[in-house]
């Protein structure tokens, strides 16, 4: 039994203000038996909100971070410093980091294992784009992608499937296309971590979930979760999403 996992991607949005009033609605939403939530806010507010989730069922957690315990990388946060924060997870290898910022599966898979050497559980971002979904690749992209993950702890890390062409677009990946995909990635998974952890692990959906779509992408039998951008900027929207990834463990 997986229990569905959902987090909230900030980007580059919020404040201290809005991070408080947001925690201060999600927490009473939140149910212990239900999914578990994690919160990623962008770097500056981690602090405030891992002080103010502390003690609750609410996980926070980074967008990134680098492979190196310390030293001379300018602009980047190293794993151990967001563990005393009280960070406890971190997302990896997001396409806009990919897009952006020169992420390669290489890096990616090289932040995830400084994050889980830390103790941080990892959110494993892939994805193919439109050009490689038209061009039929989409298969031999995802191949690619998840074979970063071959050498991390399956117990601390979920992967989370977002098609480039439906992040921040408003157009969601069908619920079959995205099973579709999850049940792609678990088999190669099964291929490089066994089949047990395969099982086990969580394969999460990301690309323009929202509350009216969150629960037909999430009643699919390998869709364990959501990784949330725009929608998660609203309380009451992202608890809706909550409240429709937690039947699958009996949370209401
Ligand atoms: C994301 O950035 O991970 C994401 C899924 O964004 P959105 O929900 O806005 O498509």
């Amino acid at each position: 039994m997986r229990r569905p996992l959902v987090a909230a991607n900030w980007k580059m949005h919020g404040t201290p203000a809005s991070v408080q009033s947001y925690i201060e609605a999600l927490l009473p939403a939140l149910d212990p038996g239900g999914a578990e939530v994690v919160l990623c806010p962008p770097f500056p507010l981690l602090p405030v909100a891992a002080m103010l989730a502390s003690g609750s069922p609410l996980a926070i957690g980074a967008q990134s971070c680098h492979w190196e315990d310390q030293g001379a990388f300018t602009g980047e946060v190293a794993a151990p410093l967001l563990v005393e924060l009280g960070v406890r997870w971190a997302i990896v290898g997001h396409s806009e980091r990919r897009q952006l910022f020169g992420e390669s599966d290489a890096t990616a898979a090289k932040r995830a294992a400084g994050a889980q050497r830390a103790g941080l559980g990892v959110v494993f971002c892939l994805g193919e784009t439109l050009a490689e979904r038209d061009g039929e690749s989409t298969f031999g992209v995802l191949s690619r992608q998840v074979a970063a993950v071959a050498g991390l702890d399956p117990t601390r890390l979920a992967v989370a499937y977002e098609p480039v062409w439906a992040i921040g677009t408003g157009r969601n990946a069908t619920p079959e296309q995205a099973e579709e995909a999850h049940a792609f990635l678990r088999a190669r998974l099964a291929e490089h971590m066994g089949g047990e952890a395969a099982a086990g692990m969580r394969i999460i959906y990301g690309g323009s979930v929202k509350a009216a779509n969150a629960a037909s992408l999430l009643s699919q039998e390998d869709v364990d979760g959501a990784l949330v951008g725009g929608a998660s900027l609203d309380a009451g929207e992202f608890c809706a999403i909550i409240r429709a990834a937690s039947p699958r463990s009996g949370g209401g």
